[in-house]
């Protein structure tokens, strides 16, 4: 295909699809091969009586736990010590400052090798009931704005431990990708009377040259705008604005949907390194946002962002996802 500028429906943002010559979709594939460290050197092993510390919680309970929650040795955000009132906006100069008020927990598999797609169904969705479980938890807190869940799988995706993991980071702001996520899904539905993302779904499913897998309740395509080569999205297929509210069997079809998504990604670029994240509607002013619609996002990391990305906020793709959906396909 000749490039081709392409506008995102619910940013506004344009990113620019181009398939070089000499960056065929080969080049994406990486080794097939990980280092995996011993679990004698991995910190997450025996959390609990190494930091003499108990875990936040256990599925189930006890010993056999096969998922356990524990807080980051390292936290981004500090729980604030001003009890229940909000941390105040602090001048520095022209500039302001908030304390990292927050939470920031990690949610550990017990299989020291097994990532996502490799766990069993069951465990795979026990992983996202376990999501929704400290969501709420946390969420009871005032003070909070928004719940980002995210998994960094390898070094190139932010990763310094191999022991398959995911986190939670609870902040008292709206992140500004979520915030304008909201505005464009809020005007898209203004001019048109229609959820942007069951639209998308729709448009995908008529199409069917992007679909990655898809169940009765959930389906997963690569975005006709991607930003990154073979990126993708995971959607419930019934309009939510919001995570938490799904049920345990809804959350089941996310995870299996999301699971064979990423194993025909690992499968067609050889592991790849990628980031998934969360993206759902805030915790506060939850009745301006019933036109938003909660998914999942999955950045495989094969590209650095250059001059051009930086310099002016257009993301350039050398994969025609098209292309990448055939190759998925294949695997
Ligand atoms: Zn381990
Ligand atoms: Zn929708």
């Amino acid at each position: 295909m000749n490039p081709e500028l392409r506008q995102d429906l619910v940013s506004g943002d344009w990113i620019l699809i181009a398939p070089g010559r000499h960056r065929r979709v080969q080049q994406f594939k990486e080794t097939g091969k990980r280092l995996i460290p011993s679990k004698k050197d991995c910190p997450l092993e025996n959390w609990e009586e190494k930091n003499n510390r108990e875990a936040i919680l256990k599925h189930p309970k006890g010993k056999n736990w096969r998922i356990q929650v524990i807080p980051n040795i390292y936290p981004a955000v500090m729980p604030s010590p001003s009890g229940s009132r909000s941390p105040k906006i602090k001048k520095r100069g022209p500039f302001a400052t908030l304390p990292a008020f927050g939470y920031h927990e990690v949610i550990v598999t017990r299989d020291h090798l097994n990532n996502f797609p490799r766990l069993k169904p069951s465990e795979a969705a026990l992983v996202f009931q376990t999501f929704k479980e400290r969501y709420l938890a946390i969420s009871r807190d005032q003070k909070l704005t928004y719940i980002s869940i995210f998994q960094n799988w390898g070094a190139k995706a932010g990763s310094s431990i191999y022991h398959p993991h995911y986190q939670l980071l609870a902040i008292p702001v709206l992140p500004p990708d979520i915030a304008r996520s909201l505005e464009g899904s809020q005007n898209y539905f203004r001019k048109h009377k229609a959820c942007v993302h069951c639209i998308q779904i729709a448009w995908e499913k008529k199409e069917k040259k992007r679909v990655v897998y898809e169940t009765k309740n959930a389906i997963a395509f690569l975005p006709f705008v991607g930003r990154e080569p073979f990126e993708m999205r995971v959607f419930p297929k019934s309009h939510s604005p919001f995570f938490e509210e799904s049920t345990d069997g809804l959350l089941r079809a996310v995870a299996e949907v999301l699971s064979k998504s990423l194993k025909k990604l690992e499968r067609s670029l050889k592991l790849p390194d990628y980031n998934f994240y969360i993206h759902t509607a805030p915790l506060r002013n939850r009745n301006r946002y019933h036109q938003y619609h909660w998914h999942v996002e999955i950045i495989p990391r094969t590209t650095i962002s250059a001059g051009f990305e930086l310099g002016s906020g257009i993301e350039i793709n050398p994969v025609d996802p098209d292309e990448a959906a055939l190759l998925l396909a294949k695997n």
